[in-house]
């Protein structure tokens, strides 16, 4: 036994599930290889935009109160809309999570008697009630924007046809989601994002084409405002926070666009001019500057996660071959004690919490249990490595994240060794070597 499988076997991984690991990533070298050279690209994508906006030691200081000429803040803001080649960006901890910063990208940039339009399905789960998909109170449909919505087609792509059949006088905004989310249909990459956006313009040219970024960030060396988007929505505790922002949200996009946000956030009249950024500009920038990387980590774990699961029969989403465009990765198990184990075994890896036990509960807005494992530094934060799933069939479990990629690797191997354990999986016997 080397030194290092001796430190696997330290870590509870038996000789076995290494051997099995290290054959499946013997595979994966040209597929990683790829995703370092997207991460050194916007490595450098990232330094240039912090350059050229002469990012200083002072931005690193935050102020308090009211917030007005906050020089970190607005220089940050600058740096994110140098990355996103946009006009302007809204970048603060004062917005609390991804579905905030969607909601006020939304609730800002509507008004009464507008429609708006998702060409691309049901949008996540947290926006339902945003717009009023399920009645809830402060919705948009409450304050009388009206919702249209437009299913994919069965193979995945755009329906074109019913597309342009629902874009009517009031369309005002077009939502986009780039990621599957927690749902089976494919994550759209950034060109057909442009596909789409092109096509919607081709109808009706004032239309704002807003997408939401969430989990796609860094992973291509393009983003959706590089393909005809007016705005891109996302969380800082995903890809762009790098790990080390402890909450926040963006928005980059025209300037119109940010700044309606922006008296949204704060008030008409106030705008971008204030909102202290207190002490957590440093982790916005240091996280930034780490995201690429970061987000080349968390791929590199999806992929090795699809490639370890499916010779073993189960069946993953994305698959194993197939090019990715985000971070999330699905397996389906098929039993409880499968999705079960698994997450249990990526909360024993984890560097917070490992000596908890994940149990299926009984979640505020779920219709069955869940269970989730995550042992993060940043409470809830899923650019960490987390899995989580509904008890209820097909027991598929949804696992993203990994600061690093020796961490998403050992989590995903003690996942495999927690369902070896149980005796839920067998892996190939392997022939004697000797
Ligand atoms: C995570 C996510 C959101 C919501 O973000 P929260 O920070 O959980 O509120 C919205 N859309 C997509 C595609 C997401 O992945």
């Amino acid at each position: 036994m080397n030194e290092l499988q001796e430190m696997y076997a330290r870590m509870g991984i038996g000789k076995q599930v290494y051997e099995y690991g290290e054959a499946v990533l013997e595979k994966l070298v040209s597929r990683f290889q790829e995703i370092d050279r997207t991460a050194e690209y916007n490595q450098m994508k990232v330094v240039k935009a912090m350059q050229d906006c002469r990012v200083s030691e002072a931005c690193l200081l935050g102020t308090s109160g009211y917030g007005y000429n906050d020089l970190g803040r607005d220089t940050l803001e600058a740096v994110y809309a140098g990355i996103f080649h946009t006009e302007d960006a809204l970048v603060r901890p004062q917005i609390t999570c991804g579905t905030h910063a969607l909601a006020l990208a939304l609730m800002s940039n509507l008004r009464p008697g507008d429609e708006l339009l998702s060409p691309v399905g049901k949008p996540y789960d947290t926006l339902e009630e945003v717009i009023g998909i399920r009645p809830s109170r402060g919705s948009l449909a409450e304050y009388g924007i009206t919702y249209r919505q437009v299913d994919l087609l069965p193979d995945g792509g755009f329906d074109y046809e019913n597309i342009r059949a629902a874009v009517n006088e009031r369309t005002r905004l077009v939502t986009i989601q780039r990621s599957k989310g927690y749902q089976t249909r494919p994550t759209l990459s950034v060109e057909k994002i442009g596909e789409l956006i092109a096509f919607v313009r081709g109808i009706k040219p004032d239309v704002i084409c807003m997408v939401d970024n969430c989990y796609g960030e860094f992973v291509e060396t393009v983003e959706p405002s590089d393909v005809g988007a007016d705005m891109v929505v996302g969380s800082l505790i995903k890809n762009p926070g790098g790990g080390l922002a402890p909450i926040g949200g963006y928005i980059a996009g025209k300037r119109e666009c940010v700044e309606n946000a922006a008296f949204r956030l704060t008030s008409p009249g106030l705008g971008k001019e204030v909102g202290a950024s207190l002490g957590i500009l440093k982790d916005f920038y240091q996280g930034l500057f780490l995201a690429p990387t970061v987000t080349a980590s968390a791929l590199k774990g999806a992929i090795f996660a699809a490639n370890l699961y499916e010779p073993l029969g189960f069946e993953v989403v994305p698959d194993s071959s197939e090019s990715r465009h985000d971070i999330i990765q699905a397996v389906t198990f098929g039993t409880p004690e499968g999705l079960i184990a698994f997450c249990q075994g990526i909360q024993a890896a984890a560097p917070v919490d490992s000596h908890v036990t994940p149990e299926p509960w009984d979640m505020p807005g779920y219709d069955a249990k869940v269970i989730m494992a995550a042992g993060a530094f940043v409470s809830g934060s899923s650019i960490e490595l987390s899995a989580d799933g509904p008890i209820k069939p097909p027991f598929a479990v949804y696992f993203q994240g990994g600061l690093t990629w020796f961490h998403a690797k050992m989590g995903i191997l003690k996942s495999l060794q927690s369902l070896v354990d149980r005796g839920i999986v067998q892996l190939p016997v392997e022939k004697d070597k000797n």
